[in-house]
């Protein structure tokens, strides 16, 4: 692993080399200046190179790799990419990040995770998009009716790649790694530095070098967030947290370590008469979306 030189990032969109209907698109929606984590990561990926990147949600990761790989896939016309997520939720917040800028560039994209009817999606992958934002369990449904719809795959990327290995995705992500041919560039995206990028970087990177992008600015949490810890007993704690709750003023979101106290918590809430509702990875889509 290569660490990178930070003298080489570049602070203006418009000297980055990203492609003009890009530059013009995000004029549009009033993105003026690359954040760290952009200004670092575009020029490397722009030249090709396989690349690890730690940043926060936030940070504006997804536009890193987004802008770089819809700039090469608008120079290679038979270039196609794969977007993976952990989660079906953050896999549809990239595609909405996405969709404009790929309506301007003329770039078809597709959306592949649990929730949208399967035939829908056999459908628009068929037609072999230029840019598949997918989790890794659709994806693995999909190659196995069809082990050729990443044919001609040229860029990879994995956002949250931590969570990936955390979540239990390897063997997913192995069958996918198993299916694809040729070479390809590898974009890996984590908020953190740490035992995932070994296993991550053998398995997709071969033997070519990465760089690994690291800044101070894209690791520390947005400057709006305030964060407080507290140390409490477990009974302590529900009397805390519903205090600290009556005392806020806006939605909140509470994430609990498991689905049995995501459950619990749930409960809690509504005996306590808060308007709340609970959501985890076993309930269908349909109450997720809700
Ligand atoms: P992330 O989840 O890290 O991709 O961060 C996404 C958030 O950062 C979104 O609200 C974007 O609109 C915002 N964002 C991305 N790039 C920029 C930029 N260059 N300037 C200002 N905000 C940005």
């Amino acid at each position: 692993m290569k660490f990178h030189d930070s003298n080489l990032s570049i602070d203006d969109f418009g000297k980055m080399g990203l492609a003009p209907g890009l530059l013009a698109a995000l004029e549009k929606v009033g993105l003026i200046k690359p954040t760290p984590i952009q200004s670092e990561t575009i020029p490397v990926a722009l030249q090709g190179l396989d690349l690890i990147g730690v940043a926060q949600t936030g940070s504006g990761k997804t536009l890193a790799y987004g802008l770089s790989l819809m700039t090469i896939l608008s120079q290679k016309p038979e270039g196609r990419a794969l977007i993976l997520l952990p989660s079906r939720e953050t896999a549809e917040q990239v595609h909405r990040v996405l969709v404009p800028f790929c309506t301007d560039m003329s770039l078809s994209l597709c959306l592949a995770v649990a929730g949208i009817p399967n035939a829908i999606q056999t459908k628009q992958l068929k037609k072999n998009p230029r840019i598949i934002v997918a989790t890794p369990g659709r994806l693995e449904e999909h190659l196995k009716n069809n082990k050729l719809m990443l044919k001609g795959l040229s860029i990879l990327v994995l956002d949250e790649a931590d969570r990936m290995l955390s979540m239990g995705f390897e063997p997913q992500l192995t069958f996918m790694q198993s299916t694809l041919r040729g070479p390809r560039q590898n974009l890996l995206f984590a908020a953190t530095f740490g035992s995932w990028a070994e296993p991550m970087a053998e398995m997709f990177m071969s033997n070519q070098e990465a760089t690994l992008i690291r800044s101070k600015a894209a690791e520390t949490p947005v400057a709006t967030l305030e964060q407080k810890v507290f140390f409490l007993t477990v009974t302590q704690k529900q009397n805390r947290l519903l205090d600290e709750l009556k005392r806020m003023k806006e939605g909140v979101i509470l994430f609990a370590d498991s689905q049995e106290s995501c459950v619990s918590l749930g409960r809690l809430l509504e005996h306590h008469n808060f308007s709340s509702d609970f959501m985890h990875g076993d309930m269908n889509p349909g109450h997720r979306n809700r």
